[in-house]
């Protein structure tokens, strides 16, 4: 991987944080050609005009923040918001046959960590990225890729989507694809949005790039075992074993290898988890839309 540096702002999603780091992944000719920029964008991507993209939305959802309910019917047919409701669609997954963890908020230089782990048991997983720490880490990323895990789409910088514009979840969106085209050189199928927040409005443009939503039936809340005394790594085991028996060793764990302790935390899991499917496993579908020949 070429080492073109650019200095430029880099979110650190889970301590909200921005950071002044480099970009180690180059700014592709045939992006440039397209977008008419010559670097990766901050943290508030320009949106890029499509040709495919329609943004006349069929159903009206307000714009909102997060945790700002009130406006929200809870009501499958129009607004169908998971975020406020727990309401997912018809084509949203978010289960799994096989008890199986996905990975949210990479690459970090902690997911190598647990790259070694699932070799160990030979687990592949899915792996939901965001572009931004695509460019910080295209070498990591790579890395799981060629092991064969999934990769997936978790945004460009990490934002609640329902709050923003139609121009600016498409940019989420077009740049996390390209980010991951760029570094890899395929185009992702699953998608998962920041903090489960999706609505109509936002799966209305998720599907237009071809993209199915992931969302989850088991949290872990690994992040939140940073500074808090109640949930560690051995309450998190318990929990889950109690919701493997529950559920009958079907589901889909919710993790993150974006810190140590998450990492720690996955690592302990897997250990317990060795017979796992990825989440195209889980329901029999494709693992990129495209991926091309390199
Ligand atoms: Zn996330």
């Amino acid at each position: 991987m070429a080492a073109n540096l650019h200095h430029k702002h880099f979110f650190n999603d889970e301590l909200g944080e921005l950071d002044e780091l480099a970009s180690s992944l180059e700014f592709p000719r045939w992006l440039k050609d397209f977008t008419g920029l010559s670097e990766w964008p901050g943290i508030d991507p320009p949106y890029i005009p499509l040709d495919f993209i329609d943004f006349n939305v069929p159903t009206l959802v307000p714009i909102h923040k997060q945790g700002q309910c009130d406006m929200i019917p809870n009501e499958v047919s129009s607004v169908c918001s998971f975020d406020c409701h727990n309401c997912v669609s018809f084509d949203d997954i978010h289960t799994c046959s096989k008890l199986s963890q996905t990975f949210d908020d990479g690459p970090s230089q902690y997911t190598p960590q647990l790259l070694r782990q699932l070799d160990k048991t030979n687990t592949k997983s899915t792996f939901f990225t965001i572009g931004l720490n695509i460019i910080r880490y295209p070498e990591i990323y790579l890395k799981t890729h060629q092991k064969n895990h999934i990769m997936a789409s978790h945004t460009w910088s990490h934002p609640f989507l329902p709050s923003l514009t139609n121009e600016q979840i498409v940019a989420q969106l077009q740049w996390s694809i390209w980010a991951m085209n760029a570094t890899a050189g395929h185009l992702p199928k699953w998608f998962r949005p920041p903090y489960g927040g999706v609505d109509n409005r936002v799966r209305y443009f998720i599907r237009q790039f071809g993209m199915q939503l992931v969302l989850w039936d088991f949290d872990t809340f690994d992040w939140k075992t940073v500074g808090d005394l109640l949930k560690n790594d051995e309450t998190i085991l318990r929990d889950v074993k109690t919701f493997q028996k529950e559920k009958n060793n079907q589901g889909i764990i919710l993790e993150h290898d974006s810190l140590s302790q998450t990492v720690s935390i996955g690592i302990k899991l897997n250990q317990h988890l060795p017979d796992q499917l990825t989440i195209p496993q889980c329901v029999g579908g494709i693992d990129y839309i495209k991926q091309f020949p390199r």
